[in-house]
């Protein structure tokens, strides 16, 4: 296959670029990724040198993401991120999810840009455009050696993970919260099930996910729960949000945020297959709803409604105000942005 597929790199000791690497997908496919790794899991991962840590993003409540792999095999069908696989000459289906770029170089670099005297410390949005928790995180430890980065660089972040290996780093978390704020935002859309199993397959279980919570609260860390996303006609019933909610709340959770889910370029194109070819009923609903990238704003302001009630019935809301100064990275007009039933 590499004869066929030669690498435009040269490998040496030097891992390629991630513009070395859509080169050579867009040469010869994944395949062409001779020296990638394939581990038992059956992904395939490959190894990449990063030129930057952070990157400067517009348009966020935040201005700079930082995400050490790239891929997430916790493959959620919604996923926001499979769309930006296409950066990479990947799909945003199953290469998504069985592709991962490692940036194996992440922490030497981070720790270059925190030390520059321009660096201002600002808030650093972590796992945006993956999960720095997904199962490989116990091989690599990138998340980790990056939290102990940002701590020497004393530098704030929020984390979004749905691996409740994050437990691993508590030790790590407690010292990066004496030298700055963080905020672990863990991703349980909902506690149902079938949905967990229909809608995001490679995810540790949703109960599981809030005991970390739980772990992490305990241990005196900043740790809420985001219901990202609800996904209309899945999880958007009010009986399953209500459930979710209770959950949320039995576990100690210090805040709760929602967001309905949304639907663009790739993601979009990888969902409305999963549908057609798991639930082809439920296809016209979606176009109708999904017109646009997101359901009308009636519908989400109808369901905002409704999980206010619910965060009031169990606490959850007076529970976020006490601690809402010590929540930095929660955008507030985001994480209300809900969605219920069809
Ligand atoms: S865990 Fe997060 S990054 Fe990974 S597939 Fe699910 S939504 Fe995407």
């Amino acid at each position: 296959m590499s004869s066929l597929f030669p690498l435009l790199f040269d490998l040496g000791s030097t891992k390629p670029t991630t513009r070395d690497i859509a080169k050579t997908v867009k040469a010869g496919g994944t395949a062409a990724l001779t020296e990638a790794d394939r581990r038992a899991d059956q992904a395939l991962y490959q190894e990449v040198t990063c030129r930057s840590a952070l990157n400067r993003v517009k348009g966020m409540p935040f201005e700079w993401t930082l995400n050490p792999y790239r891929g997430c095999t916790h493959s959620c069908h919604y996923c926001f991120a499979r769309r930006y696989h296409a950066q990479f000459e990947m799909d945003a289906g199953d290469e998504f999810a069985s592709v991962i770029l490692v940036k194996q170089n992440i922490v030497d670099v981070l720790a270059r840009e925190l030390d520059r005297p321009s660096w201002t410390r600002e808030l650093v949005a972590f796992g945006t455009a993956t999960d720095p928790y997904q199962p490989i995180e116990g091989h690599y430890r990138l998340s980790r050696a990056v939290i102990q980065a940002l701590t020497r660089g004393r530098t704030p972040f929020g984390l979004i993970t749905k691996g409740p290996m994050v437990v691993r780093d508590i030790d790590v978390l407690l010292e990066h919260a004496r030298a700055a704020r963080s905020t672990v935002y863990m991703s349980v859309p909902t506690v149902d099930e079938d949905v967990w199993q229909q809608l995001e397959p490679g995810t540790a279980h949703p109960l599981q996910r809030l005991r970390a919570v739980r772990a992490l609260v305990d241990a005196g860390i900043n740790a809420g729960v985001l219901m990202s996303p609800i996904v209309p006609g899945f999880s958007s019933a009010r009986q399953k949000l209500e459930r979710t909610i209770k959950a949320i709340a039995d576990h100690g959770a210090r805040f709760v945020g929602c967001n309905v889910m949304y639907l663009q370029d790739g993601t979009r194109d990888h969902f409305m297959r999963f549908i057609e070819r798991e639930f082809p009923s439920m296809r016209p609903r979606f176009e109708k709803l999904y017109a646009k990238k997101s359901p009308p704003d009636t519908y989400r302001k109808e369901v905002q409604a409704m999980v206010r009630v619910l965060q009031d019935r169990y606490g959850l809301r007076k529970r976020r105000n006490a601690e809402a100064e010590h929540a930095p990275a929660a955008n507030t007009e985001e994480t209300e942005q809900v969605g219920f039933a069809w």
